[in-house]
């Protein structure tokens, strides 16, 4: 018992260690994540997108060419505000066969510019994680946000720093059919929503993230009929970390769940 511990604690100290290295000073940009007090209250169930229709082409082809059109969608949409300031949309990105998508807030500064999900500091601190605990890289996952679109203070200004605010209800209830019509396409056996936003718009519920936090939950939305729920684990989202160090054993202890459940037999 008292060696399991000493290995455990070991093992935390090494994650520490690990996330430590070029990452501790706090970020100029951190993306997406906003403190837990500006977020938006969890927006109304919006109505999903068509199906997909049916195909006999084998289900991983069909899933890269359904998602593929659904990123052509979100990139010529605007059915909010954010769509006609942003400088790209931010899709999504990983494998379409992931067994876990993690899902943040909407894009920032960084992601904006580069069109990719969790690319500045904050994410490579995921990537950091991913790779750590889980053994993955982010090919090998699938990641992406609530609203696709760069919720800017100021959207005359995306070339300026510190514009990034947090997504309305109504931009949020605009945008996350797609985040559900890209899951129904993944069908990932768990989400792991990053920050308070993430996880009050998923789970539907209005506590903090340290409220929740370590705990499995049951995705509201039945994308694959009743009696299939995709499993949600809230964490903190990783510009929190960037914030304050003391948070990464918490998200350690979560991404050790998180482990275990993948590596149960399907
Ligand atoms: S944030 Fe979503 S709903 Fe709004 S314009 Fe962008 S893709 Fe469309």
């Amino acid at each position: 018992m008292k060696r399991a511990l000493g290995a455990a604690a070991r093992d935390v100290a090494a994650y520490i260690r690990t996330l430590d290295e070029n990452l501790s000073e706090p970020p100029l940009n951190a993306g997406a994540a906003v403190p837990a007090a500006a977020a938006p209250l969890q927006a109304p169930s919006p109505a999903p997108l068509p199906a997909p229709a049916a195909s006999a082409a084998p289900a991983a082809a069909v899933a890269a060419e359904d998602i593929a059109l659904l990123a052509e969608k979100v990139k010529n949409c605007r059915r909010c505000g954010l769509g006609i300031a942003r400088l790209n949309s931010v899709f999504g990105v990983g494998t379409y066969k992931a067994r876990v998508v993690f899902v943040g807030e909407g894009p920032g500064f960084q992601e904006d510019h580069e069109g990719e999900p969790f690319v500045g500091r904050s994410g490579q601190l995921l990537d950091k994680i991913l790779e750590t605990v889980l053994g993955l890289k982010r090919s090998d996952v699938y990641i992406a946000n609530i609203v696709k679109c760069h919720p800017m203070k100021s959207p005359e200004t995306p070339e300026a720093h510190g514009n990034d605010r947090p997504p309305t209800p109504e931009e949020i209830s605009a945008c996350r059919p797609y985040l559900d019509e890209q899951l129904r396409f993944i069908k990932p056996a768990c989400i792991v929503t990053l920050g308070s936003v993430a996880t009050k718009v998923l789970l539907g519920i209005d506590k903090g993230i340290s409220a929740v936090r370590g705990h499995w939950y049951d995705y509201p939305v039945e994308l694959f009929g009743p009696g299939h729920p995709i499993k949600v684990l809230p964490t903190y989202h990783p510009a929190a970390l960037l914030r304050n160090p003391n948070l990464k054993r918490d998200t350690w202890e979560d991404m050790k769940m998180l482990k275990e459940f993948l590596e149960k037999p399907v």
